[in-house]
């Protein structure tokens, strides 16, 4: 009876998802190898303050350039590098590459420049995170205030006290701290309260539906308000028309990131637009 349950359940198995969970063990055993290699580097997104028009920083986003399997996005190589153990080599080596790269922004005159990193919520518990983050700002001597650490609201919200520890200390260090992804976790106001961030950054599926969805056009204002009572800044992700970036102007969002401003970039692509974009005034 049991074997014809196991059998009827391997039966009903789908082979897109075996293919799939192949695909991710594949992907797996060379990510370390990935990372030695040099197939893993760092994309760049602008972020513009809506005030100015200019740059004011990025995002970095991790990519892998595979040498059979071509490009494939963090959706696929993070988790899978989250639950094997794997995430605190990865980030730091995307860490180092991110703030190396603004290291040399600095150099090049644009000194307020800021990077932001994305820190999966499973480092907040690991021993070495804190001394990692300085151990990179020191190796290149840059001010920690030059860093943004963007923590995803799901983990964010969970609000355990280690988390919460965690997050002050890196806050006390001098880097910045962002809620990621804000509105799609389940946010209570008393984690808004309670973690040290100073910015939240609005959902793009919120974003990109502010033309058409009045609902979605007050959440993003009231989240807005909501931020600057708070006294953090409010940052819009997935910009990708006029509409949408004037609407965040009304609503005197600060910051706008999305492919209207700029895709996401090689390092040497955001070198060359970085001074013709900051003359290219959004205001
Ligand atoms: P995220 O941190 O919310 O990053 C924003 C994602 O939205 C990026 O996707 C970016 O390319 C995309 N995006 C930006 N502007 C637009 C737009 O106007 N329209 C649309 N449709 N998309 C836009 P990406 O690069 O595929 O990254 C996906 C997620 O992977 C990130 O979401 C982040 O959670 C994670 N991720 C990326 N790099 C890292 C990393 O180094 N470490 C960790 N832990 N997670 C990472
Ligand atoms: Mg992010
Ligand atoms: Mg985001
Ligand atoms: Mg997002």
């Amino acid at each position: 009876d049991r074997a014809a349950s196991e059998g009827r359940r391997w039966m009903t198995y789908d082979p897109a998802e075996l293919e799939n969970a192949e695909w991710k063990m594949s992907l797996l055993a060379r990510l370390d190898q990935a990372v030695e290699h040099g197939e893993i580097w760092v994309a760049y997104q602008p972020k513009v303050e809506m005030a100015t028009g200019r740059i004011i920083g990025a995002e970095a986003l991790a990519r892998w350039s595979h040498p059979e399997k071509g490009e494939v996005p963090p959706s696929q190589f993070i988790p899978a590098a989250e639950r094997s153990g794997r995430i605190e080599n990865l980030t730091a080596h995307i860490l180092d590459s991110a703030v190396a790269a603004t290291a040399s922004i600095h150099r090049a005159g644009h000194t307020d420049f800021s990077i932001a990193v994305n820190l999966s919520a499973r480092l907040l518990d690991s021993p070495s995170l804190l001394t990692m983050v300085a151990d990179t700002l020191a190796r290149h001597a840059m001010e920690p205030r030059h860093l943004i650490l963007e923590i995803t609201e799901t983990t964010a919200m969970t609000s355990q006290d280690g988390i919460v520890q965690a997050l002050e200390k890196l806050s006390a260090s001098g880097v910045r701290l962002s809620i990621d992804d804000y509105g799609t976790g389940f946010s209570t106001l008393d984690y808004l309260k309670r973690i040290p961030a100073d910015e939240i950054k609005i959902d793009r599926s919120f974003v990109s539906m502010l033309e058409k969805s009045q609902s979605d056009r007050i959440m993003v204002h009231s989240t807005i308000q909501l931020a600057h009572s708070l006294g953090r800044r409010a940052v819009a992700e997935g910009v990708e028309n006029a509409v949408v970036l004037n609407e965040l102007r009304l609503m005197q969002c600060d910051y706008v990131q999305g492919y209207f401003t700029g895709k996401p970039m090689k390092f040497s692509a955001l070198m060359e637009t970085l001074p013709s974009l900051e003359k290219r005034a959004i205001a």
